[in-house]
């Protein structure tokens, strides 16, 4: 069952430039409109749902 707070995204601007980030880790490229950076993150957390799920290692 995936995990909502496992994918929560934000934006963090540097410079006149956006990038979207996630709590997974992931970080989407940097863009000049943070509405585009949104929508990176947007679809990593849709792709990230839907996808194949990761292996976990379970020990
Ligand atoms: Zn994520």
């Amino acid at each position: 069952m995936p995990d909502p707070a496992l994918h929560a995204t934000s934006t963090t601007e540097r410079g006149s430039f956006c990038t979207a980030r996630c709590a997974c880790g992931w970080r989407g490229p940097a863009r000049r409109a943070r509405s585009q950076a949104r929508t990176d993150a947007e679809r990593h957390v849709s792709e990230a749902g839907d996808g194949p799920r990761p292996e976990h290692p379970v020990e």
